[in-house]
């Protein structure tokens, strides 16, 4: 099957304003007649629903959390790219949009991801204008630092709470549509199926978590914003509650499944301190404008830091990439700690770990302004690790924290699957084999406040959908192999913690399809992945009924759906013989060990098609074309 992603053709910087001329319009009385499902309230969800309620769509809005505030995205510290050129230091729209698709490793469409940048701009406008307490200079211009993987500072920040910020916003926006009726928010649902009929997408199925009732909703499209599914790795950076089931139930339904293997690993975070943890803690990538990266020279060297002088450490990264220095991108960071580490480099009691030193920049500008710019996130690394980072350089190490793969969309933001448009962090579509920082909140918003009112107004106004309630016989299905689901996991009655399992899985796949992989352990991770499933169906232990609240089960249902995904993300790994970006199979890498792209072979995007519980998915290829950049080799030197 060709997968066609409806580019619009012309040149690369009119595509998007021709194919907005070019859509469908549906005529403001005619909105009112039109339902739509938003599955998510973080920056993608809650920006969709806010915008397409105002624009007069009746929306159904769904999530997890006991409030729209809640959803992960509050919890992005960093910041937000923009192509504004505020510092005057030589950005502009294709300048980020070029940053962008060379921090992909170019496995990402040039159409929307020039779109992306040009949609930037409009972005921090629309959220200065609701209020967003951005940070500004003193003159009161905003403010912007450097983020990986660019030489301009372009990243708009609220201290190290951006994300909240602008979720924030976001949430002020839809509750306006709460309260004039265009919104109905569903808190505490969780979507476990989608209802496909007549190949289109029709509705959805949720549990409610409070009494244990399955909902079905109808509507004329959905739209999910469900984030990604970085949890598969059970610890990494993302709330307890992000997870794989959304899209996964999607995937089995018909759509698509793109680049699963794509996962960011994100360079400094706070290692992991004991066996029993279930969380980690992202320390900001902005940390790197002023914090240098180093270990001491010598292998084994267990001084403490302030004991090695500065001519026995090592600031490999500004050593060997000098242009980019401490922000090079996250792919680049990570593999780089790793690196050191194996060569016994490593610091602190397990040798997992890297410093990160503020003591120059402190040296430099002041305690005040480095408390001003990053206060926050020095507080939250001293609460966790008793350790004062204004004192002594903090520890930091790589950790799980995106996706960059997700479901298949085309530039409609559609998936194959008619009706059915992904959104944020849950799609594949901008990021490549690797996101650059403070690009996910620029995308999550684009999608959700500037492209999804067009695209979904072309889908409504041009298809023909016949007339569908709850009452339609998919619905029952769904309910049916719903249920039966949920007692199937209920009635397992085992031994094991669903939690101990999914840590069992994290470790597999961090050994194996993490930093670095390798054809050999992909194999064996994948075996071992089966035999965990198969333990997990006859030994895990799910205590409870399904007719009340019941985190114990809503947890099992996650893990499942993990437990197969994960064999599908090692699939892809396995099956892309080359390293980009994030994915680094070490049987292809240059002889400075970056990582090695075979764009003859692989430049496209992966997209695999559920065929059976028993049967291998079937891989579909959509070939990338670059009519105008270039692919290099990425180098940060
Ligand atoms: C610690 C941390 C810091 C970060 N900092 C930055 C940063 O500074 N800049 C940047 O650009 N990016 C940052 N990121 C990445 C960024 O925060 C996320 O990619 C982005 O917020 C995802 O937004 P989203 O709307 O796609 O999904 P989310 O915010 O994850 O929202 C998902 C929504 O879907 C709902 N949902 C999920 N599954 C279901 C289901 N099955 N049924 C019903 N509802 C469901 C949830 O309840 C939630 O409302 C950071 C990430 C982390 C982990």
């Amino acid at each position: 099957m060709q997968l066609d992603a409806n580019i619009p053709s012309g040149p690369l910087s009119e595509k998007w304003d021709k194919h907005r001329f070019e859509l469908k319009l549906v005529n403001p009385a005619n909105k009112r007649k039109y339902s739509i499902i938003v599955v998510g309230t973080g920056l993608a969800g809650g920006s969709a629903a806010a915008s397409l309620a105002e624009l007069g769509y009746y929306v159904k809005n769904f999530c997890i959390q006991d409030s729209p505030r809640r959803a992960h995205s509050i919890a992005a510290q960093g910041g937000i790219n923009a192509a504004k050129n505020y510092q005057n230091d030589g950005d502009s729209i294709w300048r980020l949009f070029y940053d962008t698709i060379k921090g992909g490793d170019f496995r990402a469409r040039e159409a929307n991801v020039y779109r992306l940048a040009q949609v930037s701009n409009h972005i921090i406008d629309h959220c200065v204008a609701q209020g967003i307490p951005f940070a500004r200079e003193y003159g009161g211009l905003l403010a912007n630092r450097s983020f990986g993987g660019a030489q301009v500072a372009r990243t708009f920040y609220a201290r190290g709470q951006t994300g909240q910020q602008l979720l924030l916003g976001a949430y002020s926006s839809l509750m306006r549509q709460v309260a004039a009726g265009q919104v109905t928010l569903f808190p505490r649902r969780e979507m476990l199926d989608l209802v496909v009929i007549n190949g289109q997408a029709r509705g959805i199925l949720v549990r409610n978590q409070i009494t244990g009732e399955i909902e079905s909703h109808a509507a004329d499209a959905v739209v999910m914003c469900t984030g990604g599914y970085a949890n598969v790795f059970y610890l990494s950076t993302n709330a307890m509650a992000s997870n794989v089931s959304a899209t996964f139930r999607a995937y089995k339904k018909g759509a698509f499944f793109a680049n699963p293997c794509y996962t960011q690993i994100h360079p400094t975070c706070i290692p992991v301190h004991g066996t029993y943890q279930s969380k980690l803690t992202l320390m900001s990538e902005s940390l790197r404008n002023d914090g240098r990266v180093w270990v001491p020279k010598m292998p084994g060297d267990k001084r403490p830091p302030n004991q090695i002088p500065e001519s026995e450490r090592d600031y490999y990264l500004e050593n060997k990439y000098p242009s980019f220095g401490n922000l090079v991108p996250r792919d680049v960071a990570s593999r780089n700690a790793k690196g050191q580490c194996d060569l016994d480099k490593g610091v602190g009691e397990t040798g997992f770990a890297v410093y990160l030193d503020f003591k120059d920049a402190i040296k430099r500008d002041g305690k005040d302004v480095i408390a001003q710019k990053y206060g926050n996130l020095f507080q939250m690394y001293e609460k966790i690790t008793a350790s004062n980072p204004y004192e002594e350089p903090m520890m930091i190490y790589p950790a799980s924290h995106y996706v960059m793969g997700g479901l298949w969309v085309d530039y409609n933001l559609m998936s194959n699957l008619p009706g059915l448009f992904v959104l944020g962090e849950a799609n594949f579509s901008d990021h490549g084999a690797n996101r650059l920082g403070a690009s996910a909140l620029m995308q999550g918003l684009a999608d959700g406040y500037f492209v999804i009112p067009y695209t979904i107004g072309g889908y409504l106004a041009g298809t023909d959908r016949p007339e569908v309630t709850t009452d339609h016989p998919a619905f029952k299905d769904a309910v049916h192999y719903v249920s039966e689901r949920i007692n199937k996991l209920l009635s397992i009655n085992g031994k094991r913690t669903v939690d101990d399992i999914h840590r069992q899985l994290g470790h597999i796949l961090w050994e194996y399809c993490g930093m670095s992989r390798s054809d050999e352990g992909l194999l064996k991770a994948r075996k071992l992945i089966q035999e965990l499933r198969g333990e997990f169906w006859e030994n895990s232990l799910v205590p409870g009924s399904s007719e009340d609240f019941n985190q114990s089960l809503e947890r099992a249902g996650r893990v499942a759906d993990f437990l197969e995904f994960a064999e599908l993300l090692v699939i892809d790994a396995f099956e892309r013989k080359e390293s980009c970006g994030g994915h680094f199979n070490e049987a292809y890498q240059t002889e400075e060990n970056e990582a090695k792209r075979d764009d003859e072979n692989f430049c496209h995007v992966a997209a695999w098609e559920y065929k059976g519980d028993d049967t291998e998915p079937e891989l579909h290829k959509e070939p990338l074309v670059f009519k105008n950049v270039q692919l290099t080799q990425r180098s940060y030197k």
